[in-house]
């Protein structure tokens, strides 16, 4: 028989932290926190093929389970001492989800299950404490009427209609806290939510506890296909088909009295990284109250002088834990009367500040090694260490001049300035608009992450550091204060008052996660800590600890990874920022970017107006020094860095002006007519110029444009060598799709090359290359290196062709495409691994065939896409190409595939050169 059910609980579990596939992260965790002896509440976790089960079957489950849950519960309620539905000693239960994927607050739970008027009288009977009683009761009403009975806020702006509840309670009793309400308030409470019920949802709450677990189980797998949940598995890519466990635990109560408490905590600072215990608690609370955010918690720390022997136990477990799981813990624990249970435990999210501090910290602290914390850092939240702060003195005038509105928590840091919204699908549309939001919450909830995903920065009234808009913030990477109790939110009115002030919907407000302070309109932002060392070198490293972790993170990757990193630019403070990036040459200069620098763009017309060759050899003599010029500066700030240069590339039409009066000045300027002007213009235009007249297609009708490019490129190489400076030129034909094309204009190269090189005196080293950029170019990459020196792989050009979809126009129909899942990302952004990829890995296996040194790059824009980086890795390229701020991805990125890859394939590995020589005599 088929087991569905794993039973946890008096030291020993039938599962273990391995089993998260099956038994989902937290039914994993628990049974491996019982069976290394940490104090867990007994229970069984339903395993992730019921899920699966459920939704092949028509939501049904598989014939056994009935039997099997039974069992378990019986189990449970023999280790506990105590019976689900036993009037006088009865067991409450709590369900929650968990999937593979930690999935914060997206699906759902239910407490105190069991609970029905009977067993609330009992238990009166046994505790003594109505209070408690009927708060947990009513606790589980309101739960199970939301959850499983469906009686939720309708409309955006409304609020949770038993919270209304509540509130017109304590209202009518002139009381401001949950815990002004006494027993019989609560009691009353119970009778209120269950006709609230009955009126807007037509169902009877049920008072048979077998019948309630069977309803929560029902609506916690149901919960898997929430929108929420769909969203959020779509932002972090978890497959539908994984399914969630459901955890069946034993209750334990923090809101039996001041002696009782819940919280949560992380090993060590989320946000920061810090390793300090952080974490928040609340006396006389269950579990929701804390990371719902409905009251402000207290820190940890307090809980060292309020109880310092469960603050001491609790001390160990955190170490304990981080030994056992070598990692920052996210946990959350119970004291009730006194005694400590461990409801979760699970690898804590954290902001990229964060896993990099962390990551370096415990490898400082031996216990991890350099490969995993290489493992453990997300290539893009590389991003967060670069994005811009707040300028202090910026900050400091707008404080100084009353414009500080208020102060919340620190929960995601960073810097933000956006307009005021105040909820979610506002923050989407407003975002679809071109606006920078901040959604502004009294609490967020998990209905609102696609606003949250939408927003620059968050802000919330209540909740504290763990709260779900804290976590989920980090986890995005988004600029977040919470608990900024000072805000007086209206949904109604769209306003929020604080300190005396009106702040509208649409104003401009500015967040610093950092501090948590909240200002009023914009102030301007500076660059990241890890830009002002290596870019603006306005700050000394040793006065930068993110940078200092940065910079070590980097040694890192750079000794696992095998691909070189090289750098899209085109001008010399570009190329310097990137070689201070880790930049290790140039992939890509684009020249046609440099015609249209200070006084080129008037020759390049010129050039392309021209009536005729000697016309057209006037205006590159001028053009020649510009040119040299440029490439001199390059080739002086990568000092012997291999330099790709790219021959012109775009449809001529692209630099002529096409409005009547610059075509008037134009005319002027060259000494001849408008209409001829013009008419010359008019004679450049083409229906598809991306297929038409551009790449190597110039340079082979007109050969003195490659021949005067060349020059430029060699006379500068010469140059600067002549000066003591390495220089390694590698030319780049473009747009190559037969093998001919690049042998007609090698051919004007080498010639340049040898006589610059006679003229000056000098020998250079030099590569001449192409880009494989269209499909028949990679089809043929056999006959193309015959000629090649080098391939680098143009992805934006070879995605639009090899995917017929032109990269200018796609926006209309590639978003809903990926939406569709047609594709699965954009394939401009991410390397379309099957289609785009399998033509790259074609042309490498051809031209290694002939050539096996070549030397193979790729220079798209995929270059910095961490997948794509990952794709290049395995097909064996040896170097990726991407913009100077994201050479630090990309180096991580190429660091993780090697640790993830143990067969490399390089060009070693390929076919040999006898092999290669025996096909190219055949042919
Ligand atoms: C490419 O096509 O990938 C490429 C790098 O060239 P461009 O974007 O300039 O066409
Ligand atoms: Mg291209």
């Amino acid at each position: 028989m088929k087991k569905y059910v794993y039973v946890f609980g008096s030291g020993k579990a039938e599962g273990k932290a391995e089993m998260k596939g099956l038994l989902g992260g937290k039914g994993a965790n628990l049974a491996e926190m019982t069976n290394i002896g940490l104090p867990v509440p007994a229970g069984f976790t339903i395993s992730t093929e019921v899920c699966t089960y459920y939704y092949a079957n028509k939501k049904t489950y598989p014939k056994t389970l009935k039997a099997e849950v039974a069992k378990s519960l019986k189990k449970v309620e023999k280790m506990m001492g105590a019976e689900l539905g036993n009037v006088k000693n009865p067991l409450l239960l709590s369900v929650r989800s968990g999937a593979r994927a930690s999935m914060p607050g997206m699906m759902d739970t239910i407490l105190n299950l069991g609970m029905n008027d009977a067993v609330a009288e009992g238990l009166v009977k046994k505790t003594n404490n109505p209070r408690f009683v009927y708060d947990s009761y009513r606790r589980f009403v309101q739960m199970y009427g939301d959850v499983v009975l469906g009686l939720k806020p309708v409309h955006k702006d409304e609020i949770d209609p038993f919270e209304l509840i509540i509130e017109e309670k304590k209202k009518s009793k002139g009381v401001h806290l949950d815990t002004d309400l006494n027993a019989d308030d609560m009691k009353e409470l119970v009778g209120l939510f269950k006709t609230a019920i009955k009126d807007k949802t037509g169902h009877d709450f049920p008072q048979d506890p077998m019948s309630q677990l069977w309803g929560a189980i029902g609506a916690v797998f149901g919960s898997w296909n929430n929108e929420r949940a769909i969203a959020y598995r779509k932002m972090y890519e978890i497959p539908e088909s994984w399914g969630t466990a459901v955890n069946i635990q034993s209750m334990v109560f923090g809101n039996m009295g001041e002696d009782s408490g819940t919280g949560v905590a992380f090993t060590r600072d989320a946000a920061t990284g810090e390793n300090v215990f952080y974490g928040e608690y609340l006396m006389n609370a269950q579990g929701e109250d804390v990371v719902a955010g409905t009251r402000t918690p207290l820190p940890i720390s307090e809980l060292a002088k309020a109880n310092p022997t469960i603050y001491k136990q609790l001390d160990v477990i955190r170490k304990r834990l981080e030994k056992h799981y070598r990692d920052m813990m996210d946990i959350e624990f119970t004291i009730q009367q006194g005694k400590l249970y461990m409801l979760q435990c699970r690898v804590g999210k954290r902001t990229a500040f964060a896993a990099i501090k962390i990551a370096v910290d415990m490898v400082n602290e031996r216990l991890i090694s350099d490969r995993e914390a290489l493992q453990r850092i997300e290539p893009d939240q590389l991003n967060q260490l670069l994005r811009p702060v707040f300028d202090l003195h910026e900050k400091n005038a707008a404080i100084t001049n009353g414009r500080l509105l208020a102060r919340g928590l620190n929960a995601g840091p960073g810097a933000a300035t956006g307009r005021v919204v105040f909820n979610a699908p506002d923050a989407e549309e407003w975002k679809k608009r071109g606006e920078s939001v901040i959604l502004t919450r009294i609490e967020t909830s998990p209905e609102d992450i696609k606003g949250m995903d939408a927003a620059e920065g968050i802000l919330t009234a209540r909740g504290g550091m763990t709260s779900h808009a804290a976590l989920v913030a980090r986890q995005m990477g988004k600029v977040c204060v919470a608990g900024c109790s000072a805000l007086n939110i209206d949904y109604g009115t769209h306003t929020m008052s604080v300190n005396g002030k009106v702040v509208k919907e649409g104003d401009w407000i500015s967040l610093d996660g950092t501090t948590g302070e909240v200002m009023e309109g914009k102030v301007a932002t500076k660059p990241s800590e890890v830009l002002q060392v290596l870019i603006d070198k306005t700050l000394d490293p040793k006065d930068a600890p993110i940078y200092q972790e940065y910079k070590k993170i980097m040694t890192w990757a750079d000794k696992y990874r095998r691909l070189k990193v090289r750098t899209n630019a085109d001008q010399p403070d570009q190329s310097r920022n990137a070689v201070a990036f880790g930049a290790e040459g140039i992939g890509l200069c684009r020249t046609e970017h440099m015609f249209f620098g200070e006084g080129k763009i008037g020759p390049m017309r010129e050039m392309i107006l021209a009536d005729s060759v000697e016309q057209r050899k006037v205006a590159l003599a001028k053009l020649l020094p510009l040119q040299r010029e440029d490439f001199e500066g390059i080739f002086e700030a990568m000092n012997g860095r291999p330099v790709t240069i790219r021959t012109i590339d775009p449809p001529l039409h692209e630099f002529v002006p096409h409005e009547e009066p610059a075509q008037r000045a134009l005319a002027s300027q060259m000494g001849i007519s408008y209409e001829k002007v013009h008419q010359r213009v008019a004679s450049l235009h083409e229906f598809n110029p991306m297929l038409g007249f551009r790449g190597c297609r110039l340079g082979l009708i007109f050969p003195e444009i490659t021949e005067m490019q060349s020059r430029a490129i060699f006379e500068a190489a010469a140059n600067v060598q002549l000066r003591g400076i390495k220089v390694e030129p590698e030319v780049m034909i473009p747009l190559v799709g037969n093998v001919k094309e690049l042998a007609h204009q090698e051919k004007i190269v080498r010639q340049v090359a040898g006589e610059v090189m006679k003229e000056k005196g000098v020998k250079l080293n030099y590569l001449v290359g192409t880009m494989i950029e269209i499909p028949r170019g990679a089809i043929t990459a056999d006959e193309v290196a015959t000629v090649a020196e080098f391939f680098s792989f143009g992805t934006n050009d070879l995605t639009q062709t090899t995917l017929g979809v032109s990269r200018d126009d796609a926006g209309r129909f590639l978003i809903p495409y990926v939406e569709m899942e047609v594709y699965e990302k954009d394939p401009f952004e991410v390397i379309d691994r099957k289609g785009v990829g399998s033509l790259m890995k074609m042309a490498v296996e051809k031209g290694r065939g002939v050539r096996p040194a070549l030397k193979i790059g790729i220079c798209g824009e995929h270059g910095g896409d961490p997948s794509s980086v990952e794709f290049c890795h395995m097909i064996g390229l040896n170097y990726v190409s991407c913009s100077p701020f994201r050479v630090p991805i990309a180096r991580l990125a190429a660091a993780r595939a090697a640790l993830a890859d143990k067969k490399v394939v390089t060009a070693r590995t390929l076919p040999s050169r006898k092999k290669a020589a025996k096909r190219k005599k055949k042919r």
